[in-house]
């Protein structure tokens, strides 16, 4: 059997119920599910693809790009989605570290992706295009609608995913069937996904969230997706009339929603579930959001390499600012990040993951595989601490953290309070390079609209509500802060800009 795509199988609930539903019109099936991902996983296999081969995508979000991911599965490979923002050149260091033996591409870009395939030794290149078309649907066409599934077990990977190069370049995490699988389960029944459900997927699929959260919850469920291309909030409000039942997404989507005025409880009466992950959620969206809707998003947290980690509860309490509970099988422990001693109730330190759904490493790397792993937990590089009743809180990466004159600053909890001052929409604490200090706290803040608040206003708001070493030496406005495609803000950019500061 094949441990992942078998479990995909066996709760399909019936081959003619809708899996697929085009927010334009028109729907794709189960059964539509089953023929085209036999017939990619065909190609697959007559262009050369063997078990634990890499097949490298770097496409638009279409259906048969969501087929692909399957048929990569039934044919033994390794799926290996790349973000399509990246350029080619990027696309160069991915396809050398992880020499796929077929690589997909956007038509755009057929030309050079076939140069550097021949360069770099990738058998085959197909193309598939934002509306399903290309040389790689073109051939599967004429190939048989079936396919014997390969055998994998549970320990075999299923997948390369890049990490999101939010604190450094990407590494290739491998993800075992039973990664994805255990934490699919998991999440399906932690959140009561089921047949009934219709999930807004408007993610993309190139990452953890999109492909492995929303995905592979609605396929285990029976359940259906609208889906969406890309995230559009006056789209996504007008499915949420129109039998949607749920919502994935990254913060910004909640913001964007936030500023339809038709965001209301009669339009979300239909809906039963919002979730809340890849970056951190503002506790102000969090409440803003109740406000308008009365359903309190369900934040939750994982990463790359672990798949979810912690979810606040479907029932009970979802406790803005927090990421909730370790989920069923995850263990979750905050260790002192230089003694690596085992931290208690609310003191602050290294998070670190012990699971099923920890990966087996990363992709050529035994050596930062090994130095990632604490006595069999991951080091996940977030910072934060358990409460009292068992919440787990991200206080930021450990990257981030600012050393100011030998004290800890966490980034977050001046962030925090920043963003109550009036007039600030939201902002962001870095370190830079200090003589005196080693670091020093700085803020870039984003003014909310017609607020004319000054550097001067901002020290003083902050002056009785923080320690003197935990306020910012600086603040600088800017119209928006940097974000990548899932939304988290990319403080690399921002230390890059004022690394000159204090000098
Ligand atoms: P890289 O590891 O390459 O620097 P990355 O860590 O951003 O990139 P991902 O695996 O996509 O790549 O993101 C995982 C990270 O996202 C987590 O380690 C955490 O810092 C952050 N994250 C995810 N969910 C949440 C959340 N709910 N609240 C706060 N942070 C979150
Ligand atoms: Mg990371």
């Amino acid at each position: 059997t094949n441990h992942l795509f078998g479990a995909i199988r066996a709760a399909i609930p019936d081959q003619a119920k809708p899996l697929a539903i085009h927010p334009a019109g028109g729907a794709e099936t189960y059964g539509d599910a089953l023929a085209l991902s036999a017939q990619l996983a065909n190609l697959l296999v007559a262009r050369g693809v063997k078990p634990g081969d890499r097949v490298a995508v770097q496409v638009e979000k279409s259906w048969p790009a969501f087929a692909l991911y399957l048929a990569a599965v039934r044919a033994g490979a390794v799926y290996l989605p790349l973000n399509t923002a990246y350029t080619l050149n990027e696309v160069e260091y991915f396809l050398s570290d992880a020499e796929p033996t077929v690589f997909v591409c956007r038509p755009e870009i057929a030309a050079e992706a076939k140069a550097l395939a021949q360069k770099l030794g990738v058998a085959a290149v197909e193309t598939l295009g934002a509306d399903g078309k290309g040389s790689l649907t073109e051939a599967a066409a004429g190939l048989p609608a079936t396919f014997e599934d390969v055998a994998r077990g549970p320990d075999d990977l299923a997948a390369i995913l890049y990490t999101s190069g939010t604190t450094g370049r990407a590494k290739g995490a491998m993800l075992t069937h039973d990664n994805l699988l255990s934490n699919a389960l998991t999440l399906k029944d932690y959140w009561r996904f089921t047949a009934g459900d219709v999930l807004i997927h408007a993610l993309p699929l190139f990452h953890t969230h999109g492909l492995f959260v929303a995905s592979n919850v609605v396929l285990l469920a029976g359940a259906s997706m609208i889906f969406c291309p890309k995230f559009d909030a006056k789209e996504a409000l007008a499915l949420m009339g129109k039998g949607a039942t749920s919502l994935m997404g990254v913060p910004t989507f909640y913001t964007r929603l936030l500023d339809q005025p038709g965001l209301t409880k009669e339009a979300t009466a239909g809906m039963r579930l919002f979730i809340s992950g890849s970056a951190p959620l503002l506790a102000e969206t969090h409440r803003a959001f109740e406000e308008r809707t009365g359903n309190a998003i369900l934040e939750r947290y994982g990463m790359t390499e672990t798949g979810m980690n912690t979810s606040n509860p479907y029932d009970g309490a979802r406790i803005a600012g927090t990421v909730g509970f370790p989920l069923p099988d995850v263990e979750i422990r905050v260790c002192d990040p230089e003694t690596g001693r085992v931290l208690g109730a609310d003191e602050i330190g290294m998070i670190e993951v012990k699971g099923p759904n920890v990966f087996k490493g990363y992709w050529r790397m035994p050596e930062k595989t090994a130095s990632e792993f604490h006595d069999g937990f991951f080091i996940t590089g977030d910072l934060g601490k358990v409460d009292g009743a068992g919440y787990v809180h991200i206080v930021g990466r450990g990257k981030d953290l600012v050393i100011t004159g030998g004290f800890n600053v966490y980034p977050k909890e001046v962030e925090g309070e920043i963003d109550a001052i009036p007039g600030v929409q939201e902002s962001a604490v870095i370190g830079v390079a200090h003589p005196d200090f080693g670091e020093g706290v700085t803020a870039v803040v984003v003014r909310s609209k017609d607020a004319s608040l000054t550097e001067d206003q901002i020290h003083a708001a902050l002056e009785n509500r923080l320690a003197k070493f935990k306020l910012p030496k600086r603040v600088f406005f800017v119209d928006e802060l940097p974000r990548n495609t899932m939304g988290k803000v990319q403080k690399n950019i921002l230390r890059e800009t004022y690394k000159d500061t204090y000098r």
